[in-house]
């Protein structure tokens, strides 16, 4: 299986051989995509490049390495163009915002400077150092074609594509599982097979949600256009604050589970969130969050798990908050709130907790019904 990945590093100082190189790259751009346009329909990249080649050289001035760079992405765009059979052919324009550069041909890179290709030669650029990105830089990745960036703020961005391959493994060799639901107070509660259990806890994010909320209610009554722009203004807000919080719990969360050494972590699938039972509607309104912020969270738990060489599984959610994880037996009355109480044993727990083990033996139990089905030999049998 291979792992990709975009990091975005800053450049520390862009100089004019920057800005001009990438103006030229988007003057080459626009020349290609006139020619490809007129042709009236899509044309491989290599036809293209025939075509174009000499006048990027000679007329332009630009590097080889870009002369080939360009009629392959202005090929790939009109090609997508044309896929969307809705879409009209028309002229694509190109700002000079942006510019591809391969691996080794016209770009090289460590922890501290990127060396590009520029109109006046090869340029060393230094970048801004970020203690999350010095992982990248470690031997083990394999670094692709890259973009140079003009970004909103004005700023000039090195967006490094990585890859690497790792292995590929299988739940059926897992011993220790790791549910993970999704809590009232909490933003997420973890527990393992051996009874370790954590609260993730989202700080002032609840109440941050809830003004957001009532916020837009507000907004949404009123209508204006002001009001709308209002409304787009802090939406985006919300959303990046929620990718902040969303990123910080999923990698503690995959940061407990390594501690634990715990080899498949269990998330509720709610896929079906929209269209759900009478179980899951309660769940939508739980911790007040909405169903792309949850979904947004599994996506980046799935994402560092994989990088730590954890499984992510997903199992169907129906009761998981309504059993009781010591008798099994399933009522709404077994759940109030924050406390869960079993109206059969009396087994108590916190809510979240309960459904949280619900969820890790659940997937235990797939686990164990994949090896009595002879999928494999069965040679595993810890508890
Ligand atoms: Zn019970």
């Amino acid at each position: 299986m291979f792992l990709t990945k975009t990091v975005i590093l800053k450049i520390k100082k862009p100089d004019n051989d920057l800005v001009e190189t990438m103006q030229k790259y988007s003057d080459g751009m626009n020349y290609v995509s006139n020619i490809l346009f007129d042709n009236g329909k899509p044309m491989g990249a290599m036809k293209l490049q025939k075509i174009v080649y000499s006048h990027l050289r000679e007329n332009l001035g630009l590097k080889s390495q870009m002369s080939c760079n360009i009629p392959r992405q202005v090929a790939g765009c009109y090609k997508t163009l044309n896929k969307d059979k809705k879409t009209k052919w028309q002229q694509v324009e190109f700002a000079p915002t942006s510019m591809t550069f391969s691996y080794k041909r016209d770009f090289t890179i460590d922890e501290n400077t990127v060396k590009i290709t520029t109109n006046n030669g090869r340029k060393a650029y230094s970048i801004l150092k970020y203690n999350h990105a010095t992982q990248y830089f470690d031997g083990s990745w394999k670094y692709q074609a890259s973009k140079l960036a003009l970004h909103n703020d004005g700023n000039y961005y090195f967006h490094l594509s990585i890859e690497k391959e790792i292995p590929d493994k299988s739940i059926t060799d897992a011993s220790t599982f790791m549910g993970v639901d999704v809590g009232i107070n909490y933003l997420a509660v973890a527990s393992t097979t051996d009874k370790k259990c954590k609260f993730f806890a989202g700080g002032e994010i609840k109440n941050l949600r809830n003004h957001y909320k009532s916020m837009r209610a507000r907004l949404q009554s009123k209508g204006t256009l002001s009001a709308k722009r209002k409304l787009k203004y802090f939406s985006g807000k919300e959303q990046r604050l929620m990718r902040d919080v969303n990123h910080k719990i999923s990698k503690a969360i995959v940061k407990f589970a390594l501690e634990n050494e715990v080899s498949v972590i269990s998330l509720e699938d709610l896929t079906g969130i929209r269209t759900s039972t009478i179980n899951k509607i309660s769940k939508r309104n739980r911790y007040t969050h909405s169903s792309w912020a949850y979904r947004q969270l599994q996506t980046f738990i799935e994402y560092k798990a994989r990088e730590a060489e954890i499984i992510t599984h997903y199992i169907d959610p129906a009761f998981t908050s309504q059993t009781c994880n010591r008798c099994n037996h399933i009522s709404k009355d077994n759940r109030n709130r924050l406390t869960f109480r079993c109206m059969k044993c009396g087994y108590e727990n916190n809510a979240d907790l309960n459904g949280a083990m619900n969820i890790e033996h659940r997937t235990r139990d797939f686990r164990y019904t994949l090896e009595s089905q002879g999928c494999l030999s069965a040679t595993h049998t810890n508890t």
